[in-house]
């Protein structure tokens, strides 16, 4: 396995919709473990292929200490309304409240090609839409209101700096000294 770089906000491929995997291979199955492993590094809980510069249509979640690979998931209910605070690993140190659906249902494939559902609620719920905007080039930020998107904007200005390429390249003996933010 190995680490990927996070492209960040700014390079192109986060605004671009994901496609749809056609035949599980191994370079399949790889992408997920090393999505995987860059996520663990990075403290997050979700990850979509679109933020490591893939156009595959597939995210890792890991919610309580449950990793899942969706491949071309889709949604297929949601119900209720939640308002809680996200963060993204493409936009580091920005945070801003989104409302979500407060349960949904997905229905996807997992990295051996078997068709599984999964229902989230709370964080998991959370997670799994913020991943699935990712593969429709929909990001956070979107949802936030003009005054608080313009301030995120402003803020990011200044974070932008540290990445030049537009690419975070983690550092796994840095882990110890990040916080706990859950991004996604
Ligand atoms: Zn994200």
């Amino acid at each position: 396995m190995s680490l990927l770089e996070i492209h960040v906000l700014g390079a192109p491929g986060l605004r671009q919709e994901s496609q749809p995997v056609g035949a599980i291979t191994d370079d399949v199955r790889r992408l997920a473990d090393d999505m995987f492993e860059t996520m663990y590094a990075a403290s997050g809980i979700g990850l979509a292929a679109a933020q490591v510069g893939r156009r595959e249509r597939l995210f890792v979640v890991d919610v309580d200490d449950t990793p899942l690979v969706l491949i071309n998931p889709e949604l297929v209910a949601r119900d209720g309304t939640a308002k809680g605070e996200e963060g993204c690993l493409s936009i580091p140190e920005i945070y801003g409240d989104v409302e979500r659906a407060a349960r949904v249902t997905m229905r996807a494939l997992d990295a051996d090609g078997r068709a599984f559902e999964v229902e989230g609620t709370e964080l998991l719920a959370r997670c799994l839409q913020h991943e699935m905007d990712h593969l429709q080039g929909r990001l956070f930020i979107d949802y936030l209101s003009i005054l608080k998107r313009r301030s995120a904007m402003a803020k990011w200005e200044r974070e932008r700096a540290k990445y030049p390429s537009l690419r975070r390249t983690l550092d796994p003996r840095d882990l110890a000294e990040q916080h706990n933010d859950e991004a996604l």
